[in-house]
């Protein structure tokens, strides 16, 4: 059967074929260390464990209203509120199947196809490819190391600026200046922003403001996205929620609604005991001291130059002094000594590679990267 043509333009998204092909890999029997993405090796706080076991134990689940049940919305309200400064109230919540489709229905209910959309790259893969689902036209502009004035007043008209804070995948997290500035050119400009929050808990150095922490957070038109995936370690339960004024929330309800309705019962108890659950501080002690681990191992390498990051769960490296690109550093790798990391080209950033670094032992994750350091320091000589 033929396909429609706006499916047959499109291509699975980089991470997670990466991650697929790993898997398949793996199934096969495979001895693969994957840095590819990041799925965490903790589990998700007791407190949603036991809010599911509870939730397993009532006679039924039912179905709710499409945004979520009022009691769930009002938990998550009051979290933003308590934790971001956000005024928001239970409707101006919606609970969806992770960030990823709460960006979907955001960019759907906010542009029309042509409509620009900028995107600063290094990016998140999905960003771009959601754009262009919806025939929306990313527009791509490098990261400055601060977001000053004069760079906000270079950026091309646009119908919404897509802001990750922190940020996948080098870990920066926005100043207090930084935000004031881009709030002040989204106001001038009458662009609006879609603020993706979903690392929010895995900060380890400064201090993370919410965009949407001002009275007139409606007004310039603000949404803003959280996930447990990352911050509670819940990759799989597929539990995220997205912040938007009320008619902009009914109007991602009505593109919900007809195609998964809404979030499982038992994903939103579990997502609101999340985000009642606090710092996960014991989880961001462990990443840290991977984080060092690594950076320590790499120390020095000619051919790598790694930053160290305020956040995340990722090492992001620049290897251009290389003459391969990240590419086929990345299949080299992969196919020589059954490492999987993601080359940079698929996060716009041809020369770099990302490392996730929270998946398995550490005994597995200094095997690993000491595989990509014999790989590197090989490819370097015979530059
Ligand atoms: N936003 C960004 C920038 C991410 O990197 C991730 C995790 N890969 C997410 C959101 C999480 O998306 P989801 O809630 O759909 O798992």
């Amino acid at each position: 059967m033929e396909l429609s043509q706006r499916i047959a333009r499109s291509r699975p998204l980089a991470t997670t074929a990466m991650h697929g092909r790993v898997d398949a890999m793996k199934a096969r029997g495979e001895d693969v260390i994957d840095f590819s993405i990041a799925i965490s090796h903790f589990p998700a706080p007791d407190s949603v464990l036991q809010a599911t076991r509870d939730a397993l134990s009532q006679p039924a689940l039912p179905y709710t209203t499409v945004g979520g049940d009022a009691g769930i919305r009002a938990r998550l309200a009051a979290k933003v509120v308590r934790e971001n400064g956000i005024a928001a109230t239970a409707d101006e919540v919606i609970v969806t199947n992770g960030a990823k489709q709460a960006l979907y229905q955001a960019l759907y209910v906010m542009a029309d196809p042509g409509d620009a959309v900028i995107i600063f790259k290094p990016h998140w893969p999905a960003y771009v490819a959601t754009c262009k689902l919806l025939g929306l036209v990313p527009v791509l502009v490098d990261l400055p190391a601060t977001i000053t004035a004069d760079f906000l007043a270079s950026l091309p008209p646009a119908r919404i600026l897509i802001i990750n804070n922190p940020h996948n995948p080098t870990g920066g997290v926005l100043s207090g200046d930084e935000i004031e500035r881009i709030a002040a050119w989204l106001k001038r400009t009458g662009t609006r922003a879609i603020v993706d929050e979903s690392y929010e808990k895995l900060i380890f150095e400064g201090a993370h403001i919410s965009l949407a922490a001002r009275p007139d957070w409606r007004d310039i038109g603000i949404v803003t996205l959280y996930s447990a995936s990352q911050s509670y370690a819940m990759m799989g339960w597929r539990a995220g929620f997205a912040v938007a004024p009320a008619h902009v929330v009914t109007a991602m309800e009505t593109l919900q609604g007809p195609i998964t309705a809404a979030a499982p019962m038992l994903i939103q108890l579990a997502l609101a005991a999340a985000f009642e659950s606090g710092e996960p501080a014991a989880m961001l002690a462990d990443y840290r001291q991977r984080r060092d681990l690594v950076l320590d191992l790499v120390h020095g390498l000619p051919w790598l130059t790694m930053h160290c990051p305020a956040s995340g769960p990722y090492l992001w490296g620049d290897i251009s002094a290389l003459t391969m690109d990240s590419n086929q550093f990345a299949e080299q790798l992969l196919s020589e000594h059954s490492v999987a990391l993601m080359p940079g080209e698929a996060l716009g950033a041809p020369g770099f590679i990302r490392i996730g670094y929270i998946s398995d032992d550490i005994a597995t994750l200094r095997r690993g990267v000491q595989a990509i350091i014999r790989f590197g320091n090989a490819r370097y000589r015979s530059r």
